[in-house]
């Protein structure tokens, strides 16, 4: 993938688009050495009317959930016991596991993304497969098993020493893999399903290991009403605070229905929320208030969140983000609905080099197809964003890699 020519679209910041209808992109290595309006040289590919893009980043998605999708079973609580759990104890059986996270991968890498955090089930076999398959695929992720001590099927509860001793294998055989691309997270999933001691000893050993923890924070109002009841806590947040869990490698996805207060500890603490609209709509949970997150200037990623998300495509979720907004009489820019999916997520989980197509970056880029009518700025960011029937991505590189379709 060395030069190549074709039309170019990627954010300077959450204000800012570049979109390059003719252009040069040349690609040393593992990194984008130059991109330049076209002038007329040799190049080895011509994409256009094809335009690239950096990878998206999914700031949180559930391999175990791949199978089901479209799942109406919501709201939460009901989803989880439904939907969620049956499928997430299969994973017990690695060889499903290992099936799943090969789907799982393909599906990310058909999408676009190249850069995901991404939760596992409660088993650190399943994780170790997950971590393979995206090894396999060169796809950068902060990943991990979820850990569940309490209030779920047994079958999904692993006490907090063999979880803890499954994170340190994890972390051995994993995290740092392929130059960093591959990095171990730390996902107590809820406070409704895990103990006390085991979300402390979760972030102590995210602390010790300086690891990205991740978990789910105010989804519902019925599951902030039981978090703070059990743990006699005066809101949500200070159950994750008590822990350590709040920080500023912190991912908090949803972030429906937190309190001025929580909002204020939040920023204070620089932890980044995963926006999850599109599974805020699908299970009825209420929508992220986003002048709460920008009025704080808190990093926001977006997540498809499969399964409660209905699509591994990022861009399909910043539609949702669109409308989420829109319901609170926001309109966001196009230039911040794709800093949030792509080099603002990026920032967002620590990978300060990617996100954009520009020099010095790693080249983990995507071809969108828009519609042929397609032709400024504006009806391509249109079709990439709103037209949900428009096509999928052609092709997705890693490191100017080939990752989809996947090379014959
Ligand atoms: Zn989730």
């Amino acid at each position: 993938m060395p030069t190549l020519r074709a039309r170019v679209l990627t954010c300077v910041s959450a204000d800012e688009l570049t979109f390059l209808d003719d252009a040069v992109v040349c690609i040393d290595g593992a990194q984008i050495a130059e991109v330049a309006p076209y002038d007329g040289r040799p190049v080895d590919e011509d994409l256009r009317p094809g335009v690239l893009l950096p990878g998206f980043v999914d700031a949180h998605v559930h391999y175990p959930q791949t199978r089901i999708v479209g799942s109406a079973s919501g709201p939460l609580l009901q989803w989880l016991e439904r939907s969620t759990f049956p499928e997430e104890a299969r994973f017990a059986d690695e060889e499903h596991a290992q099936r799943i996270a090969a789907t799982f991968v393909d599906r990310l890498a058909a999408a676009g993304t190249t850069l995901s955090m991404v939760y596992g089930s409660v088993h650190p076999a399943a994780a170790h497969q997950l971590f393979a398959a995206l090894a396999g695929r060169g796809l950068k992720a902060i990943a991990g098993p979820v850990l569940m001590d309490r209030d779920c099927p047994p079958a999904l509860q692993l006490p907090a020493d063999p979880a803890l001793a499954g994170l340190e294998a994890l972390r051995q055989r994993w995290h740092g893999h392929d130059a960093g691309r591959l990095q171990l997270g730390v996902f107590p999933r809820f406070a409704l399903s895990c103990s006390a001691a085991l979300m402390e000893r979760a972030g102590a050993f995210a602390a010790e290991h300086e690891l990205f923890v991740s978990t789910h924070l105010a989804e519902t109002p019925e599951e902030c009403r039981v978090a703070r009841e059990r743990f006699s806590a005066a809101d949500y947040l200070e159950v994750y605070e008590r822990a350590g869990l709040v920080h500023a490698r912190a991912v908090f996805a949803h972030c429906v229905h937190l309190s001025p207060s929580e909002w204020e500890r939040l920023a204070a603490a620089g932890s980044v929320v995963a926006h999850c609209p599109d599974s805020n709509d699908f299970l009825g949970s209420g929508g992220m208030p986003v002048s709460d997150v920008r009025g704080r200037r808190i990093p926001v990623a977006i997540g498809t969140d499969v399964a409660a998300g209905r699509s591994f495509r990022v861009p399909r979720i910043l539609s949702s983000a669109y409308d989420n907004a829109l319901r609170q009489g926001i309109t966001l820019s196009p230039a911040q609905l794709l800093w949030w999916g792509t080099r603002g997520g990026a920032l967002a989980l620590g990978h300060a080099d990617t996100g954009q197509v520009a020099r010095g970056m790693q080249a983990d880029l995507c071809l969108f197809d828009a519609g042929p009518w397609a032709e400024d700025a504006a009806a391509v960011i249109a079709s990439l964003l709103f037209d949900h029937d428009a096509g999928g991505m052609r092709c997705t590189w890693v490191r100017g890699r080939q990752v989809h379709p996947a090379p014959g």
